[in-house]
């Protein structure tokens, strides 16, 4: 039968079946979401779990992203892989100044999220406060498992489909630092407040997948 006599329900069906209506927007972020650049740069014994993520047990060829690039205007993802030092910081943030937009970065482990172990002024407690981070990855190293998912998560991130933050998912709306600031419980202002922000992004949510 040709194309052209198809009707009706038919007609639909095959529609659904072989046309596949996108935006532009859309299609370069699952290609951006599909070939991440990482930077090649380590920080300190973090950076060991992340070389080895490309490596073929871990394989971040799968994601498309086994290209680490070794010139920063040539990357699109910056891995803080360990602890940044005082010191440190203005050259991290230099590297992440010369790479071009749109960039990710991800704080992998306990030091540079937070600075860990290395409670002293030698260490930045937590990158963050010097550049913006889009996903932190938790451990002393994270297994390069761990990394991958954060990794995923952020390619969630790119294509503008990002996971529930955990006290979306756990219904722990109130028990942010600032709710429970004077205290130490959260105020029913606070309350209200959090579960106010909550609904609004779960109508985003809602409006988005209709
Ligand atoms: S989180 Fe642990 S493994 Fe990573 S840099 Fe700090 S001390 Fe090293």
């Amino acid at each position: 039968m040709l194309r052209g006599d198809l009707e009706g329900e038919a007609l639909e069906e095959h529609v659904k079946e072989r046309i596949i209506t996108t935006t532009l927007d859309t299609a370069l972020n699952w290609a951006r979401a599909n070939a991440v650049f990482p930077a090649t740069f380590g920080l300190a014994c973090c950076a060991i779990e992340m070389m080895s993520m490309v490596a073929s047990r871990y394989d971040i060829a799968r994601f498309g992203s086994e290209a680490f690039r070794a010139s920063p205007r040539q990357a699109d993802l910056l891995v803080l892989s360990g602890r940044v030092s005082i010191k440190m910081a203005p050259v991290v943030r230099r590297i992440y100044d010369q790479m071009l937009e749109p960039k990710w970065v991800i704080s992998m482990g306990a030091c540079s999220s937070s600075g860990g172990m290395f409670s002293n002024y030698a260490v930045v407690q937590g990158a963050d406060k010097f550049m913006p981070v889009d996903v932190h990855v938790p451990g002393c190293p994270p297994r390069p498992e761990a990394v991958l998912y954060g990794f995923n998560k952020l390619q969630r991130q790119i294509v503008g489909d990002p996971d529930l933050g955990w006290r979306q998912r756990y219904n722990a709306a109130g028990t942010e630092e600032w709710a429970r600031m004077e205290t130490g419980v959260p105020t029913p202002e606070a309350l209200a407040a959090a579960r106010r922000v909550v609904a609004r992004e779960e109508k985003v949510e809602q409006e988005a997948g209709e």
